[in-house]
Parts: structure tokens; C-alpha cells; sequence
């Protein structure tokens, strides 16, 4: 976000407003759009993340953004703020090894180039003009809001992905903060956040706030502390760290082992290695292999 206006190339297009070009991509876009959403400027900036995020694609090779899909299950599910399409094509062509039934369910909180709703149906899926189901003619989500006024009940849509976040993090054992930086922009998803995690606070016993972040860990400790309960939560460096690398599909079930009952519970080896066709061995797997069946 923070070298939007260099990558999309925004610089003439923003300097021809007046405005000043180092407030930040975010700040820029709403005020431009406060001035006027339908201002020609406003569709320019608007069409240019929707190509440049379009355009990016997965390598061949298995990613990190196969392994999260892989190491969680249907009950699960991923949360994201992300525009670019890494998920929903890495979705895309795991559906094609495994069962849907087998991979979690993604939410885009923020709109995704990759993703279309049908207001008749009332449901999200893969970008395309019209909906699979009902034949009628879907929306492509939005990307951009202004951030003085994110509004997460603008259009059905986004009050859905919003309803299910609530839905998902209420009854959450587990909670995997992934590079995610809680910009002060999103001061109110964090809210919302917080209060769905923390409710019921008092019964949540085992309950785990996992954060994968490279920053300096006392000031990881500073931003996410007060989300925590009972203090219990983990800063992890990678990915390969977290209970879900280490416990893939069966995070929940070793936490519970090993926090509640007291035993010490053996990781699973077959998500650690990126190397090679990591994916076919990890659907090989044992422990992958008995929840197909
Ligand atoms: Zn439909």
C-alpha cells in the first residue's frame, strides 16, 4: 500500500489534482473521492488496482498460500483484506486435487479482484459475468473505500463477509494473525474484532492469539496484547512456526492435547518443506487421506 501510487504509476494522474503525493495511497484516494466519486481521476485510480491486481499470478510451484489453504479445514475459515487473487487462484487449483469439501472457506473483507457476488443469489464466487447458479448477471466486488469512512454494511455483499468474520471469530479456539499490520485505518475492523473474540471471555481457557510478523517483538506485544486473553498469545517468526504449519487440519486438537489435558503432543511433519512437490505429499498424507474419505 505504501508504494501504490510508484506501482500503478499514479504520480501524473494524482499531481494533476493538486493534491500532495506523500500522504499515502489510501488518504489520497479519499479525498479525491469525498470531492467526487464519479470524477474521472477517482475511475482512473479505481481501474488501474483493479488491472494491476488482475494481472498477478501464482507461480507453478506450491506456496505459501497453499500450505495456509491445505493446513486448515472446511470448519475453518481465512479472513483477508488482500485485492490480489494468491488465494482464490491457489483455491482454485487445489479444488481441482481435493474435495471442496476438504479446503476452508475465504472471506474478502475488503473486496477482491477474483471475486464476483450475485445479488440474486446472495453469494460470492469466482469472478464471471454471470452467476452459475441463477444465470443472472453478478457485480464484480468493490476495492476501494474511502478510508474516513470505511462502511462494512455498504451493499450486501460486504455485510456478509462482515456477518461471517463476526460468525468465525466468536467461536474461534485458534486465531492466526498473518502479516497483517492493523494499520490505524482499520480501526474499526479491529473492533469488531475484539469484541467478537473477547466474548465470552471468562469460559475461553485455552483460547490462542497466534501472530506471524517479522517486527520487533515488544512492539508486536504493544499492538496485540490487548486483543489477547489470559495473556495467551504467541509471536511467531514464519509461517512453518505456527500451530498450523506444525499441526496442519488438527491445530485445535493438539492445542487442546497439549494445553488441557497435558500431553505432549508430536508435530506433523508434512507441511514443514516447501521444496518439491510439497503438495502432493501433503495430500498423501496419512492424517489429509482420513479426512477425505
Ligand atoms: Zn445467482
Amino acid at each position: 500500500m505504501a508504494n501504490l501510487v510508484e506501482i500503478l504509476d499514479l504520480k501524473d494522474l494524482i499531481a494533476g489534482t493538486g493534491h500532495d503525493l506523500t500522504t499515502g495511497f489510501e488518504s489520497l484516494y479519499s479525498r479525491l473521492y469525498a470531492a467526487n466519486p464519479q470524477s474521472p481521476v477517482v475511475k482512473q485510480i479505481e481501474q488501474r488496482v483493479e488491472d494491476y491486481f488482475s494481472r498477478l499470478i501464482l507461480p507453478k510451484y506450491p506456496t505459501i498460500y497453499d500450505l495456509l489453504l491445505l493446513s486448515l479445514r472446511q470448519k475453518d475459515a481465512i479472513f483477508t483484506f488482500n485485492w490480489d487473487p494468491f488465494l482464490a487462484d491457489a483455491y482454485e487449483r487445489l479444488a481441482e486435487k481435493v474435495s471442496l469439501s476438504n479446503l476452508p472457506n475465504i472471506f474478502h473483507l475488503h473486496g477482491n479482484v477474483r471475486v464476483s457476488f450475485c445479488e440474486h443469489c446472495n453469494m460470492a464466487m469466482q469472478k464471471a459475468d454471470v452467476c452459475d447458479t441463477c444465470g443472472m448477471s453478478m457485480t464484480p466486488t468493490r476495492l476501494l473505500y474511502p478510508v474516513e469512512r470505511k462502511d462494512y454494511t455498504d451493499g450486501p455483499y460486504l455485510t456478509i463477509q462482515w456477518e461471517q468474520f463476526r460468525e468465525f471469530i466468536g467461536r474461534a479456539l485458534i486465531i492466526t494473525i498473518f502479516g497483517y499490520s492493523a494499520p490505524t485505518t482499520d480501526q474499526e475492523a479491529m473492533a469488531i474484532f475484539n469484541n467478537a473474540w473477547k466474548n465470552g471471555e471468562s469460559h475461553k481457557f485455552i483460547h490462542r492469539l497466534e501472530i506471524i510478523d517479522t517486527r520487533d517483538g515488544d512492539e508486536l506485544a504493544w499492538q496485540w496484547s490487548p486483543f489477547s486473553i489470559f495473556h495467551h498469545y504467541d509471536v511467531r517468526r514464519s509461517f512453518h512456526e505456527s500451530l498450523l504449519a506444525r499441526y496442519p487440519r488438527r491445530s485445535c486438537e493438539a492445542l487442546f492435547q497439549s494445553n488441557y489435558e497435558g500431553k505432549y503432543v508430536e508435530p506433523i511433519a508434512w507441511a514443514s518443506n516447501l521444496e518439491g512437490d510439497g503438495i502432493a505429499e501433503m495430500i498423501a498424507h496419512e492424517g489429509f487421506k482420513r479426512d477425505t474419505d
